[in-house]
This record gives structure tokens, sequence and C-alpha cells, in this order.
């Protein structure tokens, strides 16, 4: 079977800038496949996002039932199956985020298909480049099957351009909607003025040793001056300093800034895999032996309450032009 059906998370508007990367990876696939991408989305009053979705795939693929307002597994991931069997699809692909991570799993196993998370390279119709051993190594991944499933790392594929002729949208029926006996008890979106951790440019991130959430208060600041995003160290998470979507690394959020200023971290090697490919790390730690210094281009051996107020004072100085 040829073709790629890529699911394309959705917001009120249109489609989440992070499913952008997959629909580029999609086309990657899609012509070693001699097949086109077909765009999947999936939720209560999409069509807007539908639209957004036809702007870079041949056709889209519209579910939308008020009951689908939950982003859940049990839901949706048997839509993202009903989209491949409809578009006659060999593949389908979605971004690494935590919701591609929850859905995808369940649609390969419903689909029968093998599947490579975190992909970083398309390198044949069905052959993947990933990392393995927490990113300390690459591992080329070939899927057999009629149907492959892969999850694309954000940060290694170029958000897909949209094209000048928009693609057809197909309103599908999703059958019988079945939670499973799963339900969506809250959601507590966190409103943020910053930009997202997975595209920012300049990333600061706390560890363990900022000692409380109170502190980082002063990161948050050195964080807005430079106009970046705030993530942490799982060990800062996991002691409720911030909240866990703040995390980077293999458990966490993989980030690829221009700039990644880690505070207060040791630099275990699952924090590396998170960050390992940003372009300029900053190293701020008291202690010369912590590994982190081992991966950063500049280091700072100090504590944080001596560093980080000098650093916010001489930014303010040289953004007032003094
Ligand atoms: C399966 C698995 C998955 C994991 N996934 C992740 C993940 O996704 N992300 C992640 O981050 N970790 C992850 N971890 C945890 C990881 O192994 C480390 O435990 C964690 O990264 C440590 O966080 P940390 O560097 O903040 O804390 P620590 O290792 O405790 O380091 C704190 C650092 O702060 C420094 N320090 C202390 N006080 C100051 C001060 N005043 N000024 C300056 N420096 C100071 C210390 O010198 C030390 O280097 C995972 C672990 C496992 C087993």
């Amino acid at each position: 079977m040829a073709g790629v059906v890529v699911f394309c998370e959705t917001t009120e508007k249109g489609i989440r800038s992070a499913s952008l990367p997959a629909l580029t990876a999609g086309a990657a696939l899609a012509k070693q496949q001699n097949g086109t991408v077909t765009a999947v989305v999936i939720g209560a009053g999409v069509a807007a996002a539908a639209q957004d979705a036809a702007r870079y795939a041949a056709k889209v693929i519209a579910y939308d039932d008020p009951k689908l307002a939950a982003p859940l597994a049990e839901t949706h991931a048997p839509l993202l199956a009903d989209a491949v069997k409809r578009a006659g699809a060999g593949a389908l692909l979605g971004t690494a985020t935590s919701t591609g991570k929850d859905f995808l799993p369940r649609a390969a196993a419903l689909l029968g298909a093998g599947m490579a998370s975190d992909v970083t390279a398309v390198l044949g119709p069905n052959r993947f480049r990933r990392p393995a051993y927490a990113g300390n190594a690459l591992e080329e991944v070939e899927l057999s099957g009629a149907v492959i499933v892969a999850s694309v790392r954000q940060t290694e594929f170029t958000p897909a351009a949209a094209s000048a002729s928009a693609g057809a949208v197909e309103n599908a029926s999703p059958g019988t909607i079945d939670a499973l006996g799963a339900e969506v008890v809250g959601l507590h979106a966190t409103k943020s003025a910053r930009p997202d951790l997975g595209e920012a440019k300049v990333v600061v991130s706390g560890g363990r040793g900022m000692k409380a959430g109170e502190n980082f208060k002063v990161l948050e600041q050195l964080t807005d001056l430079l106009g970046g995003a705030l993530g942490a160290s799982r060990a800062a998470c996991d002691a409720g300093m911030v909240p866990n979507d703040l995390q980077v690394g293999q458990t966490g959020k993989v980030v690829a800034p221009q700039l990644y200023i880690a505070v207060a971290i040791s630099g275990a090697i699952q924090h590396l895999a998170g960050m390992k490919g940003s372009k300029v790390i900053v190293a701020i730690n008291k202690d010369p032996e912590a590994p982190i210094f081992q991966v950063a281009d500049y280091g700072l051996v100090t504590t944080w309450e001596a560093a980080i107020p000098a650093l916010i004072s001489e930014i303010k100085k040289l953004k007032a032009g003094g």
C-alpha cells in the first residue's frame, strides 16, 4: 500500500505547529513510497483545523464529533487506524509530543503494525533513523508489514511549508465512539506568554540545585529577558518545584534551541538526551566535576545565587544600551 497518513493535532484556530515537522517527514516518506500525504484531524469543532491542514496535504480526513472533545487515546486511536484504512495508506506518522506518544502506539497495535518512535530521519520507504540508549547511539530500523507507524522528533524536521493549492477535506463518520470506560476528569491548560519549549530559540532550565520552586522565579526573569522558554530537570519536576510539562530529557521534552542554559543541573544522560542537540550550551553549576560541563560550550563554576542575578543585571544593562 502506498501513501502516508499524518496525524495533525489541533487548536481552536488550526493545526498545532508541532504537527508541521510530521507533515515534512510524511512528505519525505510519501515520496519514498510513491504515494501522497493525507492529513487526519480529530476532535469537536475541527473544521478550521481541517482547512488549515489542507494547506499542507493532498487530502484531509476530519472526524468531528462532540464526543471527541476530550483528547483520549481510547477514542482517537481507533480513528487514526480507520483513517489509514480509508486512505489505503501504508504508513501512519505523527509527532512525538505527549499526545503523539499516547495515541500512535495504540493505533499501531490496532493496525497490527510495527512502530518506530522518535524518528530523526526518513531513510527509505520503511526505514528510519532513531536514537537508542538515551541518545548515545543512533540506530537504523526497518519495519516490515503492510502498514508501518512512526512518531517523529519535532526538532529534527523543518516545519512543512504551506502549498499553493489546498487539498480536499473529507468529513468522515467516526462511527460508534467508545471511551472504554476512560474519562477525562479535568484539563488544566498551562497558560504562558512564553514560547513553546519545543520551538523556543532560548531555553533556560533549572535543576534540583535550585532547591525550591520559588527560586525558579529568578530563572523566569532571565528566561523572559531572553525571550525564551523555561525548562527543568526531572529531579526538579519530581520534587514539585515546577510542573511536569517543563521536563526536558529522555522521558520529557526534546529541545534543540540556539541557546540552552542549564542551571544547577548535573547533566545525567537522561537529561542530556533531551537537550544535546542545542546549538550553544551554557552550564552554571557549583561542582566543577558535574558531567554537564562535558557537553557545555561555556561553563560557569559557581552557585546560581551568585551567577543569575549578575547575569540578569548585565543583560538589563546591555538592553538599556549601557
Ligand atoms: C528511565 C529514566 C528516565 C529519566 N528521564 C529524565 C528526563 O527526561 N529528564 C531529566 O532531567 N532526568 C531524567 N532522569 C533522571 C536523571 O537520571 C537525573 O536523576 C536527573 O536528571 C537529575 O536532575 P538534576 O541534575 O536536577 O539533579 P542532581 O543530579 O541532583 O544535580 C543537581 C546539581 O545541582 C548542582 N547544585 C546544587 N546547588 C547548586 C547551586 N546553589 N548553584 C549551582 N549548582 C548547584 C549540583 O552540583 C548538582 O550538579 C531519568 C532517569 C531514569 C532512570
